[in-house]
């Protein structure tokens, strides 16, 4: 019986495996094509003040409509999009259509705030990429001010003076730089003390069932007050509950984000929701 048993969940593991090597191919072949055939769109989600709820910030995010499978998220195929070189067009899209959106809004009225665009540290092990984003922001018009770039700790792992150069003039520019998912790289604070970074961005680890752990919370409190005397913003990400919001806004962080506030909605609803807050 043993023996049976163990064949069959070989033979279910191997199935498994084959399954998800298919998906994978699947899923990347169809990238391929996505681009062009604009299955891409944006949703935003908001940044707000801890005290007010107000939103003073926005995140981009991205979203596939894949035509047989529906809305597919990044975590799926962004590592896809990495291997197979696509990300570089996928992210430059990306950040053209978000400083157009952004640029729109102010157009058209509302609040003047920073729109935060993801970008994979693949972006930096090119050239080109400080071009490419001064060109962005000259076609479509929006003030660099105005413009926040999300990237890991993985950024740093290889060729940190490179990188280190393209940031300071991005920075020089008026384009500010965020660390994403802060925590759950290798590096610690102190190593970010050399980067042209204007604030820290807490994973959501460290969020949650913060309260619950007293280690976890007393390094959130470090991390934050480090953070400060450093200079840096810092941003809780995953903001889920009330409780997580009245924690993280008596340790003064300097902005929320979250579904607690609102998940990310498409750009008809973002602006509904900017509209409702603002009346
Ligand atoms: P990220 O930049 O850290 O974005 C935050 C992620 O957390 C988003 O997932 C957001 O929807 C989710 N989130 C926000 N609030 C909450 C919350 O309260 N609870 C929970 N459970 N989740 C929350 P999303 O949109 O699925 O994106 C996942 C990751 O994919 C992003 O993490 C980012 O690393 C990457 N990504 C998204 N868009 C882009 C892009 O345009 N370019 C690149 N290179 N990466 C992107
Ligand atoms: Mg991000
Ligand atoms: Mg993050
Ligand atoms: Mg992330």
């Amino acid at each position: 019986v043993a023996k049976e048993q163990g064949a069959s969940s070989y033979h279910f593991f191997s199935q498994t495996l084959e399954d998800s090597l298919n998906e994978k191919m699947y899923l990347e072949n169809g990238l391929r094509n996505a681009l062009h055939d604009e299955e891409f769109f944006l949703v935003y989600q908001p940044l707000v003040s801890p005290a007010s709820g107000k939103t003073t910030g926005i995140e981009t995010l991205i979203r596939w409509r894949h035509p047989k499978s529906g809305i597919i998220s990044p975590d799926k195929f962004i590592p896809l999009a990495e291997t197979s070189g696509l990300i570089v067009d996928i992210d430059l899209w990306v950040l053209r259509e978000a400083c157009r959106q952004a640029k729109d809004w102010q157009d058209r009225g509302f609040p003047k705030i920073p729109m935060s665009v993801n970008l994979s540290a693949k972006q930096f092990y090119r050239t080109g990429l400080f071009e490419d984003i001064r060109t962005i922001l000259e076609e479509t018009g929006l003030n660099a001010h105005y413009l926040n770039l999300e990237i890991t700790e993985s950024v740093f792992i290889k060729h940190m003076d490179p990188v280190i150069d393209t940031l300071t003039q991005l920075r020089n520019m008026g384009i500010q730089i965020s660390i994403d998912d802060f925590g759950t790289g290798y590096s610690s604070l102190s190593q970010l003390q050399r980067l042209p970074i204007s604030v820290v961005k807490l994973d959501r680890t460290f969020i949650q069932d913060v309260e619950q752990s007293e280690m976890k919370s007393s390094v959130v409190k470090a991390v934050i007050e480090l953070a400060h005397s450093m200079g840096l913003k810092v941003v809780a990400e995953g903001i889920e509950t009330e409780q997580e919001r009245n924690f993280f806004t008596r340790l003064a962080c300097d902005e929320l984000q979250g579904f607690y506030f609102s998940k990310p909605l498409e750009a008809s609803l973002f602006e509904q929701y900017l509209i409702i807050e603002y009346r």
